[in-house]
């Protein structure tokens, strides 16, 4: 039998190589449904070449130009919509605190989840871990970090692990002063030294709040505390993270820098089958270095350890903040090492309180982002 997938976020950089895997395993999955935000070109070319029975797309939805025979869903919640199908793995690719509804939505019905998508799992924090507990739902991570940890952790028990190392390739500024940071360009900080990826996480790449997301998404996967959770910058992005257990035996997942990797293993996993990846050369690969990871130099981080520690909802605010700053860079509003204030200030004004709810998600995401725009609106006066 078949494996049925849908794939959220279908047209992004994870969406588009979950295709390119999936097109080599014709023979072992199904594709049931593609879901896309905006770009109904791109989705419009994946539904003739696959034809899937779904179709989904928020914006410029036109019913003429899909296949006879794929259904169409439209509008805000469309992506949630899609969701809801039953199917067999539902890939989480879509970027942003935008896939926390699909997220919930597909966990009844998702046999498996594999999740690209960090924030909805920073933000939805004891809720996502419930609802996945009530459906016995399971999630596989696909971000190579996370990927690589839930390999790593496979040799051992967990009352064993001393910590987990994420790995950061610390991107283009890491060797960089605060002081140097300062007016870095667009152009810049969308050079990312060895993974192409979409905008938004090659910024937050940047900026390390990849890194500090990372640090409580791990936290929200594999249920570590923030004491357990240690960063190594390794510019190579070869070491994709690490595992140290209690008897001083560290396990580390090496491959080379492609997603169609973890792609793949959250797709087959316990399995493993051969893939188009190449093949890790390590004579050819030089040196692998690896850095400390200075909470104090890097504010991002040191903002996430507090954030995770604290919790009452700051690991939602400092996730919406940092979504606001970020659009508030693209838009030229801000500096680059602005982010960073953005995101500490509006820590600073946040009152934390318990989050039960899923309204309460969607408040304190509304209240981060508020406290953001009104911070740059001050600057401006
Ligand atoms: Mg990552």
């Amino acid at each position: 039998m078949k494996q049925t997938v849908i794939v959220l976020g279908s047209t992004g950089s994870i969406g588009r190589q979950t295709l390119e895997v999936l097109q080599m395993h014709r023979d072992r999955f199904t594709l049931l449904g593609l879901c896309a935000d905006r770009d109904s070109e791109t989705l419009r070319k994946q539904a003739a070449e696959w034809k899937p029975k779904y179709v989904a797309c928020r914006e410029n939805a036109d019913r003429t130009a899909y296949p006879d025979g794929t259904e169409l869903l439209t509008g805000e919640d469309a992506s949630a919509r899609i969701a809801a199908i039953p199917c067999d793995v539902a890939v989480l690719a879509i970027s942003g605190f935008a896939a926390l509804k699909p997220l919930l939505a597909a966990i009844p019905n998702g046999k498996r989840i594999a999740i690209a998508n960090k924030e909805s799992l920073v933000c939805g924090g004891d809720l996502v871990r419930k609802a996945l507990n009530q459906y016995g739902a399971e999630l596989i991570p696909i971000d190579s970090e996370q990927s690589a940890l839930f390999q790593c952790l496979q040799n051992g028990r967990r009352s064993e692990v001393r910590r987990l190392i994420l790995t950061a390739s610390g991107g283009p500024f890491f060797r960089k002063t605060r002081e140097e940071c300062k007016n870095v360009s667009l152009r810049e900080a969308l050079n990312h030294p060895t993974w192409n990826m979409g905008r938004k996480i090659t910024l937050d790449s940047a900026t390390l709040f990849n890194k500090g997301l990372e640090i409580i998404e791990a936290s929200r996967l594999f249920g570590f505390g923030a004491d357990q959770i240690g960063v190594l910058i390794h510019p190579q992005s070869i070491v994709h993270s690490m595992v140290e257990y209690c008897d001083g035996s560290v396990i580390a997942n090496l491959a080379v820098p492609d997603m169609r990797l973890p792609i793949q293993y959250a797709l087959t996993y316990p399995e493993r089958i051969g893939s188009p990846v190449n093949a890790l050369d390590l004579i050819a690969s030089h040196d692998l270095e690896f850095f400390a990871a200075d909470p104090g130099r890097f504010g991002a981080l040191r903002l996430a350890y507090d954030a995770l520690r604290t919790e009452g909802g700051c690991p939602i605010v400092y996730n919406g903040a940092n979504e606001q700053a970020a659009s508030c860079y693209f838009a030229n509003q801000i500096g680059f090492t602005e982010i960073e204030t953005c995101v500490e200030a509006a820590l600073e004004a946040y009152v934390p309180h318990p989050i039960t709810s899923i309204e309460a998600i969607w408040d304190a995401d509304a209240e981060a982002r508020a406290l953001v725009r009104q911070f740059v609106e001050r600057k401006k006066q």
